[in-house]
């Protein structure tokens, strides 16, 4: 989602940039072209200053050489061979003097009389000039200025003329100044400007391209080339015109004309005129570098932007595949959560049902233990008390017969009875023992004793034969005197049922020590217990005896005694037949013997 419109941004933004750089192109182009015009326009009123400052230099030379007497003097006598000569070296003197091209003194006639250049073999001397109009117009009293191609020399030059007047103002003659322009078209050829310079009627003299030199940039008329021809302007000169297209961009002018290779060109023109020499200077520039230079701009700013918009895209990209990870993270993390949740539930149900089959199991494990129990004791009672009603109607008979000595026989078997009772009820007791009664120290040695002188008639009985094997110094040991002889005699009382009746009647009845316990096995040689019963012989109830022969009480009772004295019951058949029960118990650290 966030992605999408991300990269449907991109693309707008992309679509923009296409449609903007026509706009860029435009502004560039029309910067570049103002920004040349500028330059062009600079370099144009330069030449214009350069070209008009190297005119003036010349420009009353003419005046001030008219006013030397010698000038008059071969005016008045041209046929003076020996003035003339001085004459021309005078001129050839100070037309080097002054750097120009040529200096002549010619006639009203327009005749030239002397010149610097007499002693070239294309001397103006001789030659008329009246047909020129700076001539005609310094005889008329005025000041000449022209632009023209020599005749004589075919050399591109300005012509100043000045009138030679005598002491009655009168013109007498006419002092010529020819400057070339050569020198100075050739200080424009090294920029990269192209300049040119036209006459009034729009013919170019001087130009930094040879090609466009004697061509016209107006079309040449008849009345332009009559003019021309009056003048001698270009001498002989081949007079064709410019393809000349002129335009403008963004206000700036552009003309587009043939290069000296014939090529079309597009320039950027300036022009402006030079009134005092009747000439129009104009300073183009070639676009193509302007062009160049804009396309240049663009080129840079669709680069630019290009740039910018992988630089966008990438950073998109980066944040949709973060995002994406995010939302992963975040899915596997509520997935996690989930399962944890189902799997803390079904835990919880499964901790549920097991608790509640335990409860069961106890509860089953209570009520059998409770049928065990009524049968066991409604045995046990109901027989000695039907017994005891017997002994009582025939005590009565008795006692209605007058024999008293049976009568009291027989309530002897009544009391008898009841004493049995009794017992069974203090063993009822016992099984609801109070189990915290405080621990002592006891001597095992004494407890054994003890125990087999209340167990004798039992073992006597049952024709047992109890081997006593006591290890010497025995430590003594925690727990209750009383108590742990009831269970040496309970254990030793079962060895006694398990042997009775059998050929092996031996009972082997030994105590040793290690660090912390000690240990009294009672070993019997009777049938063992079978591997299916050891783990049930110490519940409580559990009897493989007759009915009225045990409680299954004594194991049960035993095992838990000795679980008060922090020590243990355990049972396992020896190897050669018997079972083995062994009494395990602590060593007693401290303290006195006591009795309980
Ligand atoms: P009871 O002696 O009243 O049956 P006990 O708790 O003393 O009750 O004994 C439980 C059962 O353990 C006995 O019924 C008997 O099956 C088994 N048992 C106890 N001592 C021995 C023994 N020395 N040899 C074989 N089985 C024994």
């Amino acid at each position: 989602m966030v992605k999408g419109r991300l990269q449907l941004w991109i693309w707008v933004l992309a679509a923009a940039a296409v449609l903007l750089l026509p706009v860029v192109d435009r502004i560039a182009t029309g910067n570049a072209m103002a920004d040349g015009q500028e330059r062009a326009e600079t370099t144009l009123r330069q030449t214009v200053n350069a070209l008009d400052s190297y005119l003036r230099r010349y420009e009353a030379l003419p005046t001030l050489l008219a006013q030397d007497e010698d000038i008059l003097a071969v005016l008045a006598d041209p046929g003076n061979k020996a003035r003339i000569a001085a004459m021309n070296r005078w001129l050839a003197e100070t037309n080097t003097l002054i750097e120009a091209s040529d200096l002549y003194l010619i006639d009203l006639d327009g005749t030239t009389l002397a010149a610097s250049n007499h002693d070239r073999t294309d001397s103006f001397i001789g030659q008329n000039f009246s047909y020129r109009p700076y001539f005609s117009r310094a005889r008329d009293g005025g000041l000449g200025r022209y632009f023209a191609l020599g005749t004589t020399s075919g050399v591109r030059g300005y012509y100043f003329a000045s009138p030679i007047r005598d002491e009655a103002g009168m013109v007498r003659g006419v002092l010529a100044l020819k400057i070339g322009v050569n020198a100075i078209e050739a200080g424009w050829r090294a920029r990269d400007y192209r300049i040119l310079v036209t006459d009034p009627e729009g013919v170019v003299f001087m130009s930094t391209d040879a090609g466009w030199l004697y061509r016209g940039l107006l079309p040449l008329t008849a009345e332009r080339r009559e003019r021309l021809a009056q003048t001698r302007r270009y001498a002989d000169a081949d007079l064709t015109e410019l393809q000349v297209t002129p335009s403008a961009t963004a206000g700036v002018n552009l003309m587009r004309l043939a290069d000296g290779t014939g090529v079309m060109r597009e320039y950027i023109a300036t022009e402006t005129p030079m009134p005092h020499a009747g000439w129009t200077v104009r300073v183009l520039l070639d676009t193509v570098p302007i062009h160049a230079q804009a396309r240049l701009v663009v080129l840079a700013v669709a680069l630019f932007l290009t740039v910018a918009l992988l630089l966008a895209w990438v950073l998109a990209q980066r944040r949709a595949r973060l995002a994406e990870r995010l939302a992963l993270q975040a899915a596997a993390q509520a997935n996690l959560e989930r399962e944890v949740a189902q799997r803390t539930a079904d835990l919880t149900q499964a901790n549920d049902d097991l608790h509640r089959m335990q409860a069961d199991l106890v509860q089953a494990g209570k009520l059998a233990a409770l049928g065990r129990m009524s049968a066991a004791l409604s045995h046990e009672i109901n027989q000695p008390l039907a017994a005891a009603r017997n002994y009582a109607d025939s005590a009565g008979l008795l006692i209605d017969r007058g024999d008293l000595p049976r009568a009291k026989e027989n309530i002897g078997q009544i009391i008898a009875l009841i004493d049995r009772m009794a017992a069974i009820a203090r063993h009822l007791r016992n099984v609801a023992r109070k189990p915290n009664e405080p621990l002592k120290v006891v001597d095992i040695a004494t407890a054994v004793r003890d125990a087999l002188v209340i167990a004798q008639a039992r073992l006597t009985a049952a024709g047992a034969e109890v081997a006593l094997d006591l290890a010497g110094n025995l430590p003594p040991v925690i727990g209750g005197p009383v108590r742990l002889q009831q269970v040496i005699v309970n254990v030793l009382t079962n060895a006694a049922d398990a042997v009775e009746g059998r050929a092996d009647r031996r009972i082997h009845l030994s105590a040793t020590c290690t660090d912390h316990e000690v240990i009294v096995a009672i070993r019997d040689r009777g049938p063992g217990v079978a591997p299916g019963i050891a783990d049930r012989i110490f519940d409580p109830f559990f009897t493989t005896k007759q009915v009225g022969s045990g409680l299954g009480l004594g194991l049960s009772i035993s095992y838990n005694i000795m679980k008060d004295f922090e020590g243990d019951l355990r049972v396992a058949n020896h190897p050669q037949g018997g079972a083995i029960f062994s009494l395990i118990l602590r060593r007693a650290t401290t303290g006195a013997l006591a009795a309980e």
